[in-house]
């Protein structure tokens, strides 16, 4: 078992208007196995906790730490995160123009692993992968995302995350933007992941509509930086009834 642990984490970013601190004390752990989900209102700093994770130089770490089963995760570059098993699916995927998505899977399973994979099991598992995720195999000759649809984005994202087989995934948003149709296989792609390679979950997500295919033994309330409230999956049943009024109004109380 492997164990992502996030303690006292505060993030700031450099605005217009000065630094200003988004992340103000997170603290969460999850083991591989585990699906957590974190809820919040718009501009809680989800998407700021999940890039921090994952290493981008926008956001700046004030206080606290990352550590991966004791690793520390912030002294990490992306890369070494990428290799030490995380793995994020961004709420806005980006473009690669110049890059075939076969590539570009193939050369980060080769960075990931420290060696190529080989050809024919390769060929194989992107075959598979792709049509488990009902993704016509002309998306393998075409660059990475460029033109392809909101929904087809988070597909891809899923086909990596099945590929590259990290310990643990960040999905931010992975739901938004997606038919009933896609969000049963984007969320199907990730169930098999946690089913098949004992994968930790963190499942990043504004609806509780997700909630119906991909079941979290876990769920943090994330309100103005930090976790106010945590529990099991009624929490997630008492937010689709309540919203996050009652967080919010909390919160803007204790400031
Ligand atoms: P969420 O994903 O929960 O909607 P975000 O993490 O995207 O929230 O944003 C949290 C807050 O931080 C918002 O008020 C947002 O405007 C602000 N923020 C995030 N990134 C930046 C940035 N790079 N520059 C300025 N403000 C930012
Ligand atoms: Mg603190
Ligand atoms: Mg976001």
């Amino acid at each position: 078992m492997s164990t992502l642990a996030i303690r006292d984490l505060h993030v700031t970013v450099e605005t217009d208007q000065g630094t200003k601190e988004i992340l103000r004390g997170v603290d969460l752990t999850i083991n591989t196995g585990e699906i957590h989900a974190i809820m919040g209102p718009n501009g809680s700093g989800k998407s700021t906790l999940a890039y921090t994770i994952s290493g981008h130089p926008k956001y700046t770490v004030t206080q606290g730490s990352i550590t991966l089963d004791g690793e520390d995760v912030l002294s990490m570059t992306v890369d070494e995160r990428a290799r030490a098993g995380l793995f994020l699916a961004m709420q806005y995927p980006v473009e690669i123009p110049g890059v075939t998505n076969t590539n570009f899977l193939r050369t980060a399973k080769t960075a990931i692993d420290g060696e190529a994979p080989s050809i024919r099991t390769w060929t194989k598992d992107v075959k598979t992968a792709m049509s488990n995720l009902k993704m016509d195999s002309s998306f393998a000759a075409r660059n990475v995302n460029e033109g392809f649809s909101g929904g087809e984005k988070k597909r891809n994202e899923i086909l990596q995350l099945e590929l590259l087989k990290p310990k643990f995934a960040v999905l931010d948003e992975t739901d938004s933007g997606l038919d009933i149709d896609a969000l049963k296989i984007v969320s199907e792609g990730v169930n098999r992941a946690h089913d098949n390679t004992n994968l930790g979950v963190l499942l990043i997500t504004h609806y509780t509509r997700i909630l119906r295919y991909i079941k979290p033994q876990f769920v943090h309330v994330f309100v103005a930086g930090r976790v106010a409230e945590e529990g099991g999956p009624e929490l997630a049943e008492q937010l689709e009834e309540e919203g996050y009024v009652r967080f919010v109004d909390e919160s803007e109380s204790d400031t």
